[in-house]
């Protein structure tokens, strides 16, 4: 820069000036004046242009130095009252520090969280903390640092023990409740608080500051000069190259000159980069508009007056002295807080700190830096004001957010980032629930940015602009906000804090809504889809809600009152969505076996089905946690249990598991890799838990309040499988269907799926409220499964098994007891391998399987057990009970529709496979009988505990086939086919079911004829064992009477609705006859009642106690 040169005189010009200056004398003088504003003001008015911006290059040193000998020294010789090297001293002695440490990570920086004790992962410590604190012994977890964050050492609510290190563990005499303002005199709080807000005053005032060529009132310096600025200003459009290559042309540099004013533009955010008269200044400003202009907005650049940008420079250094002032003592920066979000005159929101933030997106990227910084080590350090902050934080929340959106910088460099150190205090999210309704606030604001709809309402996602598609990534970290309020769970419910969060669930399931049944995909026939549709923002949405509705059910169970509400809101909510989504589907009714049922005609194969179905998915986990906390058994009257209509709760969770298995048949080969993409995420470790695991639930849930055999039909003919089964002959496939292959084929892989989902609805009780069991049985139970594939290396399992919302798998508290540590030998890595008693946990059709998986578990589980000499055969493993609510599911094992698709099954498997029948699916037939077995077995030992005697599998496969009359019993096509040659690799299994069945029926008959009481001798183990019975009678007495008792409240309440009703009920008594009455799509009311009778008729005691089929 030649310009250089001429400039490099300017601070001698000072030099008298500087001589003749007294910063004591001045402050003296301010000390005597009765305007102090008006005063300060001349001097920075006179002072600041005279320091700062002389040339075109900055020259920090002399002006740091001139900067603090003119213009600190003054403000705090006037502070002080006396030498402030003195004052500061005495000021720092009397201090007594809170215990936060508080230290501000630079990017890049190490910091320590522990995965014990923390109290959510954005809890760190600094290195020096963490190596004074208990956590280096714990199981901790090291990163680096964005920059930005700071050291919660000290924060008791950061830490669930060892919040403070070494250096800041409080002293006995504990002070923190104290006012920090009590050890300063008043006429040192006075000054102090004069001082700091004209400068903060100041410094806002100049950092918002707009105009080019003039400067605020009281600021105009005494002699203007003419020099200006071309200010370049970042953004994140343009690229580092174009940046340089304009500036080469636009200010005549070296491309070394360009790519340093680039790097500094890109890191202050702006950058002079040419200094001279206005018109030479407005030259190049000109060139680089045009030259940036072509495709995007052009780069900012604005033509400064050298006066205002000194002013600026001097305002950013202002701010950082204010920054240090405020370490000498904690009275101090409660004064500046205090300063800082004093109301203006304009009332509300108009404090200092609130016109900072709400100018924060109009701010380059330096000024930001800065005063964030300050924000962190005044308002984040205070107690008292750090509330004070956040409220005022939730109250501009929606315009940060706008502002942001608009906003052409990174998150971290947005005052909207600070988000996470106010949300994660637990106290402070909660108040803000409470006083600022921020839950609601969240989700209207994210709502209120995703504005693009479908005609039901809902989102979409297709067609999206850049500038939309901008947008949906900038709203995301709403959703982060959301889960920092909710990470912490309540451990005290106020009324007030039940009444927000309520409004707050409300306004998530508008979202939810929203969601249900977005992107909907209809089979492609004929031709391949020609374009791959939009699915991964869908998927995004999914992902990122994944633990915040999680957490939202968390919250939910740990108030009964919050629960019960929740649910309510959830199942209108879902009534809501369906009311407009099944219009014009058919009534038909369906029969088989001697029972039948009324539905509607729908296929998979031909209409719009959706994978999204969040409402539906929260209310599935709400239900088992109504029954998980015992809501449902306590409260029952204040459920809505009547309003549940189980044909509309299962309908599109099953819907979405048929598409899964047409998917698998190849049905929807012609629409592309979207959909194969959008059924693997389905499954996908991070999103089932609230996608496929739910939606089992869901079915569980819907199942176990319907007759198991109308549940199966309505499942068979979303299968689009009812016309296989239903048919008089259907026993003969073979010789009716076999005129397209590939039609059989299809059907074969639809009839596996089918017969894997019963399996699964039967089967999967490990989650906490459908059967009983603890969440850490769950996990326990996830591990075995995966190590029954193969040993695996610890980073494998925590692959395998979903995160919460910190990131922990709960792996660690459980491991132990399933699985052994091999040590890493010299060549690979350290193993976990099954405990071998824990192997008969086994379940071959486990839910989290893919069928990969599941070949390969079961190979290896062959082979270990015919390396101990035992039987390969693999029974279903012996499953925990159901909770009360579930238990009636058992009763889809024995009940006629079953049993008649079983034994048709089996009746072709006679025959060797033609295609008529696979190997998979005589496998799952098998092991659904072998589930019977065990289930009658565990019914027989504990049938004196639980009246449970009505189960009672064996004779039911005993019995011949009903519908076409003497057919030859389940039992008697067993034994018939464990002599078929074709059938070998099945026949240890049909050897296990007939051994199995013979000693059922030695224990039937050895109970029927010895009384129960009889026993040979009284050593004291049978004693024991007699006071272990005693134990559990009593308990599973208890649970019997606290079943009864909902059982009968739920019949009491449909009792009464049908009195109400009684019209319609009668109409639906006649009407069990065909023709149907339309169903609940358009008549809620009407499955109700027929629900009801179905209830009545001794259904509601069936289905607990399993005594009607
Ligand atoms: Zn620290
Ligand atoms: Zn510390
Ligand atoms: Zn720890």
């Amino acid at each position: 820069m030649a310009a250089a040169e001429t400039d490099r005189d300017a601070p001698s010009a000072l030099c008298s000036e500087f001589l003749n200056f007294s910063a004591k004398d001045t402050a003296a003088k301010w000390l005597q004046v009765s305007n102090l504003p008006k005063e300060v003001y001349q001097h920075l008015a006179c002072y600041v242009p005279k320091i700062y911006c002389l040339g075109p290059n900055l020259n920090p040193q002399n002006e740091d130095l001139l900067a603090q000998l003119l213009l600190q020294s003054p403000l705090e010789w006037y502070l002080c009252g006396e030498e402030p090297s003195l004052g500061l001293a005495k000021l720092e002695q009397n201090n007594q520090p809170s215990q936060l440490c508080g230290h501000v990570f630079k990017v890049g920086e190490p910091t320590y969280s522990c995965r014990e004790c923390a109290a959510d992962p954005t809890c760190v410590l600094c290195m020096q903390c963490f190596l004074g604190s208990v956590h280096k012994e714990h199981r901790y977890r090291m990163t680096t640092s964005g920059g930005g964050g700071f050291c919660d050492c000290g924060d008791t609510e950061a830490w669930k023990k060892g919040p403070y290190c070494q250096k800041h563990e409080p002293n006995i005499s504990d002070s923190s409740q104290k006012d920090p303002l009590a050890n300063l005199s008043d006429e040192m709080i006075a000054r102090t608080y004069n001082v700091f807000s004209i400068i903060l005053k100041y410094a806002v005032d100049m950092l918002t500051w707009e105009k080019e060529d003039e400067l605020p009132e009281g600021l105009e310096p005494p002699a203007r000069g003419d020099t200006y600025y071309c200010m370049l200003f970042n953004d994140e459009v343009h690229t580092y190259e174009q940046v340089i290559y304009t500036l080469q042309k636009a200010v005549n540099c070296t491309q070394k000159e360009a790519v340093s004013f680039a790097t500094t533009v890109d890191r202050d955010g702006r950058k002079s980069v040419r200094f001279g008269d206005f018109q030479f200044c407005e030259q190049a400003k000109s060139v680089i508009v045009r030259n940036t202009s072509r495709q995007t907005k052009p780069l900012r650049v604005q033509v400064m007056h050298s006066s205002v940008v000194a002013h600026q420079c001097f305002a950013l250094k202002a701010l950082t002295w204010l920054g240090q002032i405020i370490r000498y003592s904690d009275a101090l920066r409660r004064i500046l807080c205090q300063v800082g979000l004093q109301r203006g005159p304009e009332g509300e929101n108009s404090s200092l700190v609130d016109t900072l933030m709400l100018c924060d997106s109009k701010m380059w990227k330096g000024a930001r830096n800065v005063y964030h910084q300050l924000f962190m080590s005044s308002l984040l350090m205070d107690t008292k004001y750090k509330k004070l902050f956040a409220i005022q934080f939730a109250k501009n929340y929606r315009r940060l957010q706008t502002d942001f959106m608009e906003d052409d910088h990174e998150r971290v460099v947005s005052v909207t980032s600070l988000s996470v150190q106010l949300f994660t205090a637990p106290t402070v999210a909660r108040m803000l629930i409470t006083e600022e309704n921020l839950m609601t606030t969240i989700i209207r604001t994210f709502m209120d940015h995703l504005r693009h709809r479908d005609l039901q309402g809902r989102f979409q996602f297709e067609r999206y602009t850049a500038q939309q598609a901008f947008k949906f990534r900038r709203v995301q970290s709403l959703i982060g906000d959301l889960k920092y309020v909710l990470i912490s769970r309540p451990t005290e419910w106020t009324d007030q804090l039940r009444e927000k969060y309520l409004e707050g669930f409300d306004a998530f399931l508008e979202l939810l809504k929203c969601m249900q049944g977005m992107d909907p995909v209809v089979r492609q026939v004929g031709q391949h889809i020609e374009m791959e549709p939009e699915w991964e923002a869908a998927f995004t949405l999914q992902m990122k809600l994944t633990h915040i509705i999680s957490m939202m059910q968390e919250w939910c169970a740990s108030d009964e009152r919050v629960l019960i509400e929740a649910y309510k809101k959830c199942l209108s909510a879902l009534t809501h969505c369906h009311s407009g989504f099944t219009d014009g589907e058919q009534p038909i009714t369906l029969s088989m076996c001697g029972h039948s049922v009324d539905t509607i005609r729908y296929c998979v194969s031909q209409e719009k089905v959706s994978i999204h179905l969040p409402v539906s998915r929260l209310l599935a986990g709400l239900h088992a946690l109504l029954s998980n906390t015992e809501v449902a058994y306590r409260f029952p009257e204040q459920l809505p249990l009547s309003e549940l209509s189980p044909p509309m709760l299962i309908e599109h969770p099953l819907r979405c598991l048929v598409l899964c298995a047409q998917v698998h048949a190849g049905m929807w080969r012609r629409n592309g890799f979207s959909l194969v993409n959008q059924i693997y995420y389905y499954h996908n470790v991070k999103c089932r838990v609230e996608m496929f695991d739910k939606d089992l639930s869901m079915l569980q849930a819907g199942a176990s309040m319907m007759d198991p055999n109308h549940f199966l039909m309505i499942m068979l003919s979303r299968f689009e499988l009812y016309h296989i089964f239903s048919s008089a002959d259907c026993r003969k496939r073979y010789s009716r269907e076999n005129a397209n292959k590939d039609v059989v084929q299809q059907n074969n892989t639809l009839i596996e799926e089918m017969l894997h989902l019963v399996i699964m609805i039967v089967g999967e009780r490990y989650t906490a409220g459908v059967g009983q069991v603890e969440c850490s049985d769950e996990i326990r139970r996830e591990i075995v499964h995966q190590l029954c594939i193969r040993p695996m290396a610890h980073s494998e399992l925590v692959k395998a098994l979903p995160e919460n919302e910190n990131k922990e798998t709960g792996m660690e508290r459980v491991i132990d007891s399933v699985a052994l540590f091999k040590k890493p030998g010299v060549t690979g890595r350290g193993l976990y391998k099954l405990r071998p008693e824990c192997a008969k946990m086994f379940n071959l059709y486990f839910h989290h399987y893919s069928r990969a998986d599941q070949s390969k578990a079961e190979e290896a589980q062959r082979k270990i057990k015919r390396q101990n000499g035992e039987d390969s055969v693999l029974p279903p493993p012996v499953l925990p009970r159901f909770c009360p609510l579930f238990a009636s599911l058992v009763n889809i094992l024995q009940c006629d529709v079953l049993l008649g698709i079983l034994g048709a099954v089996l009746q072709w498997a006679m025959e060797p496979s033609g295609g008529h029948w696979s190997e998979s699916m005589l496998q799952r037939v098998l092991h659904l009988i072998g589930m019977g077995l065990v289930e009658e077995q565990q019914h027989l030992i504990g049938s004196a505990e639980d009246h449970d005697t009505n189960f009672n599998f064996t004779l039911k496969i005993s019995r011949p086939g009903e519908a076409p009359a003497n057919t030859p019993s389940i039992l008697a096509l067993l034994e018939t086919l464990q002599n078929a040659p074709h059938l070998e690799v099945h026949k240890d299994m049909i050897r296990w079911i007939l051994k199995t069945v013979a000693s059922i029926k030695t224990t039937r008959e050895c109970t029927a004829s010895a009384p129960p009481s009889d026993s040979s001798g009284h050593s004291q183990e049978e004693t024991v064992r007699d006071k272990d019975k005693a134990e559990r009678k009593r308990k599973a007495e208890m649970a019997r009477l606290r079943r009864e008792k909902i059982m009968a409240q739920m019949s009491e309440m449909q009792r009464h609705f049908i009195s109400e009703n009684k019209e319609l009920f009668q109409q639906s008594l006649d009407e069990l006859d065909p023709p149907p009455p339309p169903l609940w799509s358009t008549a809620p009311v009407r499955v109700i009642a027929r629900w009801s009778v179905w209830a009545l008729g001794g259904g509601v005691r069936a289905a607990v106690r399993g005594d009607r089929w």
